[in-house]
């Protein structure tokens, strides 16, 4: 075998394959714009095909499931909750819920050096890492394995990522006799940035003020949740003061044109309201105008149940999050990656071929002011 996927727009990084490899044969390598690749070693593969059959981007249905669900506005009842998580702090409240179990939680947290990745926690101080969305791809590694492990010991998981990541989740555990303890948990994702523009810019911030990064802060609430205001505020520290720094590039950089999202978003299979997930959180963009008593400045959520164990975790979460069933056609109307993939620019090639000829520096000059 020589590859798990046929062109690039076909493989969504979720390492599922990676995960599943009975021989090891596979292993993820980044591409020239930062994007993690299964590389199949020729030496250690026996063709048993476990890798093409489980990958949610070849599976038929895509591991999505036929039945609708709910839809929810929701809002976690704590304010320092609210002003710590991107959206309505769903995220929390449902953590909360396995954690009060003795449960773990698999979300996406930093490294030392800012890197973003996915990590294993039993502890708050580790879940409250995971708050806040970090828009850039992050690095899976052999996440299904460490839940695969906890399954067995009999340990109640909720794992919580893209919905391509909990696709491929769901494809790892396609056979596993053990799930009745897992709950799967996606965001509805417009498109993931690519990791090496996100290296590249941390140093680019390092340079510009010296010392090291020592705090990020995505979409920060300083002015509010908007969509326009949270927007905006792209906040960090470095090391060398105590000031807080905003960065208005930084979201011209990474979602104005959608010419640093990786390839396979593009054709994303998962911009559907049938989901591989349990429960789906989300922002609920428009709440003000459809339901104004429920908006509010520090943040709103939409949830969407999407089957029986959806609606059983969120039956635990009710001491923390208030909810309230909404009509779909709102979200529908409001979040386009409820129905179509991003559209990239024409110009996509010319960008990364700016990228590598004239390096980031450039690219970033070029931002419109
Ligand atoms: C790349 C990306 C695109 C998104 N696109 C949309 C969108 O188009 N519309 C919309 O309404 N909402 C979108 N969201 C979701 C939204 O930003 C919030 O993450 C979500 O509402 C949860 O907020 P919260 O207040 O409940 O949780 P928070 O406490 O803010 O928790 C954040 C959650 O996101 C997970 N997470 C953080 N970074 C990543 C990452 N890089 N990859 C995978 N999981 C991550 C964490 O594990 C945690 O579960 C997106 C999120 C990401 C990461």
């Amino acid at each position: 075998m020589e590859k798990v996927y046929s062109k690039k727009e076909n493989c969504s990084g979720c390492s599922a394959c990676y995960n599943a490899c009975p021989t090891k044969a596979i292993h993820m390598e980044p591409d020239e714009e930062g994007f993690l690749y299964p590389v199949i070693d020729e030496s250690q593969c026996v063709d048993c095909r476990k890798c093409v059959n489980i990958c949610p981007l070849i599976y038929e249905g895509n591991y999505k499931q036929k039945s609708e669900p709910e839809f929810l506005v929701a809002k976690h009842k704590s304010e320092e909750v609210l002003m710590s998580s991107t959206s309505g702090g769903a995220f929390t409240a449902l953590s909360n819920a396995i954690l009060r179990e003795g449960g773990v939680i698999y979300g996406v947290d930093y490294d030392e050096e800012f890197r973003v990745l996915h990590k294993r926690t039993e502890t708050v101080e580790g879940r409250n890492r995971m708050r806040v969305s970090k828009y850039v791809q992050s690095n899976m590694g052999n996440i299904f394995q460490q839940i695969q492990k906890d399954l067995l010991d009999k340990r109640t998981v909720l794992f919580t990522g893209t919905p391509c990541q909990a696709a491929g989740l769901r494809a790892y555990t396609r056979y596993s006799l053990l799930t009745e303890n897992l709950y799967i948990c996606d965001l509805i994702c417009h498109s993931i940035p690519s990791p090496l523009v996100w290296e590249d810019y941390k140093k680019l911030l390092e340079k510009e003020h010296g010392g090291k990064l020592t705090n990020i802060q995505f979409r920060s609430k300083v002015i509010d949740w908007s969509r326009e205001n949270s927007n905006k505020t792209f906040l960090y520290k470095t090391s060398n003061s105590e000031e807080v720094h905003n960065d208005e590039r930084f979201y011209k950089l990474f979602f104005g044109k959608k010419t640093i999202m990786r390839p396979s978003c593009s054709e994303c299979q998962f911009t559907d309201i049938h989901r591989a997930s349990d429960i789906t959180i989300a922002d609920y963009w428009g709440i003000e105008k459809y339901a104004p008593e429920w908006m509010d400045a520090k943040g709103v959520s939409v949830i969407l149940v999407n089957n029986e164990k959806g609606a059983k975790l969120l039956e635990k979460c009710t001491e923390e999050l208030k909810y309230e069933k909404r009509p779909k056609e709102e979200s529908l109307t409001e979040q386009q990656r409820l129905s179509e993939p991003t559209k990239f620019p024409e110009d996509r090639g010319k960008f990364w071929d700016d990228y590598r000829k004239h390096g980031f520096e450039y690219i970033v000059e070029q931002l419109p002011k």
